[in-house]
């Protein structure tokens, strides 16, 4: 059985370790998941670097992201940079890396791990809603590009999940307050989040294309 190639961006990841986790634990898949040093989405030099020697992927996934929670006014240029370049830029480089591949073979699967706040948006997420917005944008438009060459563009759009990224920027006390609004009462585990990834890129997933999937537990409900 020819497996079918994934490239998986933050694989280091509250969410990205259990991607590389769920789909290592599949035979029809040989992951790979690069280490910042080989591949750093803030450096356009290192990813045309390690594209130079392997772009021959059928499945990509767009997990790695940032988040600087901050008001307007202490919003600082660098954190500018780097959320439109390792949420924004990065993925559209990549996709634009891996297309011609899966265009020849007419078989492609590109995930963008986008956030409800790519949706809808809340206090302090300016950068954060401004790349995931567009990074939904991303999705569409290339869902209809693409759709004709059997390549299936989807964002999936955690809510709040139990990773570190969310004891970082989400306080114990708002927490609390967070999974008493959550329909289900709690946050996703990264493995939840893996498995609706996993559906969008199997081939079950034929028809599902150009969508923002919301995993949330009903939070936006
Ligand atoms: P995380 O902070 O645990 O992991 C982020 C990953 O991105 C890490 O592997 C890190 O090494 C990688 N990364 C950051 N900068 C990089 C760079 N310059 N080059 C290469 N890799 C880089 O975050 P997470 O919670 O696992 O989030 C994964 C994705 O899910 C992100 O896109 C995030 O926006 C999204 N998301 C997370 C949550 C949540 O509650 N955790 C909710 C909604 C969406």
């Amino acid at each position: 059985m020819n497996k079918k190639r994934v490239l998986v961006t933050g694989g280091t990841g509250g969410i990205g370790q259990s991607i590389v986790e769920r789909l290592s634990g599949d035979p029809r898949y040989e992951v790979s998941s690069p280490a910042r040093v080989d591949l750093d989405l803030e450096s356009r030099e290192s990813i045309d670097a390690y594209f130079s020697e392997a772009s021959v992927y059928d499945i990509v996934i767009n997990n790695a992201g940032i988040n600087f929670p901050e008001c307007i006014e202490d919003i600082v240029d660098k954190h500018i940079q780097s959320s439109l370049n390792i949420n924004l830029v990065a993925p559209l480089l990549i996709i634009q890396k891996c297309v011609p591949h899966m265009k020849q073979q007419r078989f492609g699967r590109i995930v963008n791990v986008s956030s409800i706040w790519g949706v809808r948006s809340k206090e302090k997420r300016t950068l954060y809603s401004a790349t995931k917005f567009a990074l939904n944008g991303v999705t569409k438009s290339l869902c209809r590009e693409l759709g004709p060459f059997n390549i299936l563009v989807n964002s999936i759009c955690p809510g709040y999940v139990n990773t570190s990224l969310t004891q970082r920027n989400v306080t114990p006390e708002e927490q609390e307050i967070i999974k008493k609004e959550i329909p289900l009462k709690r946050f996703a585990e990264p493995s939840e989040i893996a498995e609706s990834i996993a559906f969008l890129i199997s081939e079950n997933n034929s028809y599902m294309t150009g969508q923002t999937l919301i995993v949330d537990g009903g939070f936006l409900a």
